[in-house]
C-alpha cells in the first residue's frame, strides 16, 4: 500500500467507496465524479502506477474483472454499449497514479465520442517508418 494513494486508501477501507465487486486481487467501485450513470473503476488491490508496472498476473486479474463487470454495468443502467479505457500515464491524462480501468456506459444520444476523438492531427507515417515501428514494438514485447 502507498500511504498517499487515494485508491490504496479505498482498498484499505480508509476512504469509503461504493464497491460493486471485490476479489483477492481486484476492487471495483463507482467513480465519485461519474461521466455517466454506472461509471465504474476497476483497480488491482496492489499499488501499481501504470500498465508497464503491472505484473502479468495482476493484469490478467484486472482484465477478468473488466470482462465480468462490463456487461453487468451495462445491464444495471440499461446501456447498449460502453467505453472501456485506461488513461495510462500522466501525459495520457491519468490523474490517480494507481492503475484503473474505466467502464463508462454509453447511450445513443449521450453526446460522447469514440476514443479516436481524443486525438488531434494524425501523423503521416511512411511505409518504412511503419515497418520500423512494428519491428521496435515486436522487439520490446
Ligand atoms: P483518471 O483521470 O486518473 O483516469 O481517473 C481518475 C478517476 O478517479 C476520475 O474519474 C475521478 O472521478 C475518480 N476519483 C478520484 N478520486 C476518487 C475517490 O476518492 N473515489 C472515487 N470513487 N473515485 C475517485
Ligand atoms: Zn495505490
Amino acid at each position: 500500500m502507498m500511504d498517499d494513494c487515494i485508491f490504496c486508501q479505498i482498498v484499505a477501507g480508509d476512504i469509503p467507496s461504493r464497491t460493486v465487486y471485490e476479489d483477492d486481487a481486484v476492487l471495483a467501485f463507482l467513480d465519485a465524479n461519474p461521466l455517466a450513470p454506472g461509471h465504474t473503476l476497476v483497480i488491482p488491490k496492489a499499488h501499481h502506477e501504470t500498465m508497464a508496472d503491472l505484473p502479468e498476473d495482476a493484469a490478467s486479474d484486472v482484465f477478468a474483472a473488466l470482462h465480468r463487470l462490463t456487461p453487468a454495468v451495462e445491464a444495471a443502467v440499461d446501456a447498449p454499449a460502453s467505453t472501456v479505457a485506461f488513461n495510462n500515464g500522466e501525459e495520457a491524462g491519468q490523474e490517480v497514479p494507481h492503475v484503473h480501468g474505466h467502464i463508462v456506459p454509453r447511450f445513443s444520444d449521450d453526446g460522447g465520442r469514440p476514443i479516436h476523438a481524443l486525438f488531434g492531427d494524425r501523423p503521416d507515417l511512411a511505409d518504412d517508418e511503419l515497418a520500423d515501428i512494428a519491428t521496435a514494438i515486436e522487439d520490446a514485447a
